[in-house]
């Protein structure tokens, strides 16, 4: 069911959500998202209340338990054709909402989470048998699921993660970020009308109006949440973790990337570039900082160049790292830190030189400076089009540092080489979930690379590239000396 939109469609369906959604004023002045309404109906499976939200999540769940295999996967196959035919509006609304990303960009995202989230085809039983009988493991539901999600790519984990939550068998009630709602509860409410087309239940998933730090914690204390799914920065994977639940978190990452002098330097130069500007660099996989060995970084600077990168000078790269990072005063320690500025991430590369004065022409999408490996720009994950390279003598200096720029986060890191040693060596120290070998870092999660599709990666629990099976219990079933057919 391929609807093609045109911009001005999008523009009016765009222009409906904010405006049915962003009608009230909080005490500060500041515009809030209020109205569950889009377009003159009720957004579906959109509360006022967490424990609403959560009590519809456990009828989904219900409901969903109550249901065949083929059933469930006509409610995601579904899911997966809405998902495609209305990936522009959820990209146009996502860029309107957040101020973070390009359409394009959030486009495809969409269209891969519909083509590549796998269903209940993950939800394998495994038997074993031997002189004592048959033991069957089955892959079983949680119950209700409870996921926070992120502000990068909003409507994209909402989607993903109820493909796979549902695919398990599982409900799920969301708390959005709340610079995200809109897009967010727009995705819910369409996982909830693909559903119903399917002849499913009416609520399938549900969420909140205004989720706070106060509706995620009642998610993490009510007594029907049987497992928490967070994507998102280390504050909020931290708080998951020791909510005293099951589990998952999918953390911040810092990906460092590796070219050796042995890498085809402008295919390279272009896949870094490509993967750096990819939605803005709103990608925790995306690259984030240059290794570069000092008898290639010219021609690969050169080549960079040809692909739509700028390259400032040390003072142009001070100046914006004033604008970019800002100070942040933790309210509980009093501590001042610097920390990305909101207002800059997910901006245009155009954009952010423009903030100190420097006037670029359309085609420039990414930002480059030589700096030292100390400098913020290598040590924060900025999610925005800067990319810092640091020049390295050799491969050990090369994995020493990228090693240490990715912080121990375990997530993502990448090379450019043709040197099978040099790739394994970087492999093996980095540790990271992620490790994509010449090619853009959107190659890691299934974008023009080999395998399945995730918008939440889970380095620090563990589960990985998550999919349906990420979120089920083991549960076995014994039969004694009998059901063998040998
Ligand atoms: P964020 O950390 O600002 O917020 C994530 C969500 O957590 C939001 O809903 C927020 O309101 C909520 N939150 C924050 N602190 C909380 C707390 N103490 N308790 C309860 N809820 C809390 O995330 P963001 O800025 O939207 O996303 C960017 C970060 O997420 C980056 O660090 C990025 O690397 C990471 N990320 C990781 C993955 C992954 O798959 N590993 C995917 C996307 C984003």
């Amino acid at each position: 069911m391929a609807i093609n939109w045109t911009d001005a469609q999008i523009e009016d369906v765009v222009k409906a959500v904010i405006n049915s959604l962003s009608v009230q004023t909080s005490d500060k002045g500041n515009k809030t998202w209020d109205s569950t309404q889009y377009c003159g109906r009720k957004l579906i499976g959109v509360y006022e209340k967490m424990e609403d939200a959560i009590d519809a999540a456990r009828a989904g769940y219900l409901a969903v338990r109550a249901m065949s295999l083929s059933e469930r996967e006509k409610v995601i196959a579904q899911i997966r054709a809405l998902c495609r035919a209305e990936a522009p509006v959820m990209a146009a609304l996502g860029v309107s909402e957040t101020k973070m990303g390009k359409v394009e960009h959030k486009t495809a995202k969409h269209i891969l989470v519909a083509d590549k989230t796998p269903g209940t085809s993950d939800i394998v039983s495994q038997v074993k048998t031997g002189d004592d009988g048959l033991t069957l493991t089955e892959m079983a539901p949680f119950g209700v699921v409870g996921s926070i999600t992120p502000s990068t790519n909003p409507s994209e984990t909402v989607i993903c993660n109820s493909i796979g939550m549902i695919a398990a068998g599982n409900g799920v009630v969301f708390n959005p970020h709340p610079n995200a709602i809109a897009t967010s509860n727009y995705a819910v409410d369409l996982v909830n009308r693909a559903s119903a087309a399917a002849g499913g239940p009416k609520v399938l998933v549900a969420s909140v109006i205004k989720p706070t730090l106060d509706t995620a914690k009642t998610m993490y204390q009510h007594k029907d949440i049987r497992l928490l799914v967070c994507t998102g920065g280390p504050g909020v994977v931290r708080s998951v973790l020791s909510s005293g639940k099951k589990a998952i978190g999918a953390g911040a990452g810092n990906p460092p990337v590796i070219v050796d002098d042995t890498a085809d330097i402008a295919k390279a130069a272009k896949d870094i570039i490509d993967g750096c500007t990819f939605d803005n660099n709103l990608p925790c996989i995306a690259e984030k900082e240059v290794f570069a060995f000092a008898n290639i970084a010219d021609e690969l600077i050169s080549e960079m160049k040809k692909n739509g990168a700028f390259q400032i000078t040390k003072e142009q790269a001070e100046k914006l790292v004033d604008i970019v990072l800002v100070d942040s005063k933790n309210p509980k320690t009093g501590i001042v830190k610097k920390t990305v500025s909101r207002d800059c991430v997910g901006r245009d590369a155009r954009v952010l030189l423009d903030k100190i004065g420097v006037r670029v022409s359309d085609d420039i999408r990414c930002i480059i400076c030589e700096t030292e490996f100390e400098h913020p720009f290598v040590q924060e994950e900025l999610m925005m089009p800067i990319l810092p390279i640091v020049r390295v003598p050799d491969i050990d200096r090369a994995i020493d540092l990228a090693v240490k720029a990715e912080h121990g986060n375990r997530h993502t890191a990448h090379m450019h080489s043709k040197n099978i040693d040099n790739l394994t060596r970087f492999a093996r120290a980095v540790e990271t979930t992620i490790f994509v070998k010449n090619a853009p870092s959107y190659a890691g999660i299934g974008f023009g690379g080999e395998g399945h599709t995730t918008f939440t990666i889970a380095g620090p629990t563990g589960e990985g590239i998550t999919s349906a099976r990420s979120f089920t219990r083991l549960r076995r079933c014994v039969m004694v000396d009998n059901f063998r057919i040998i």
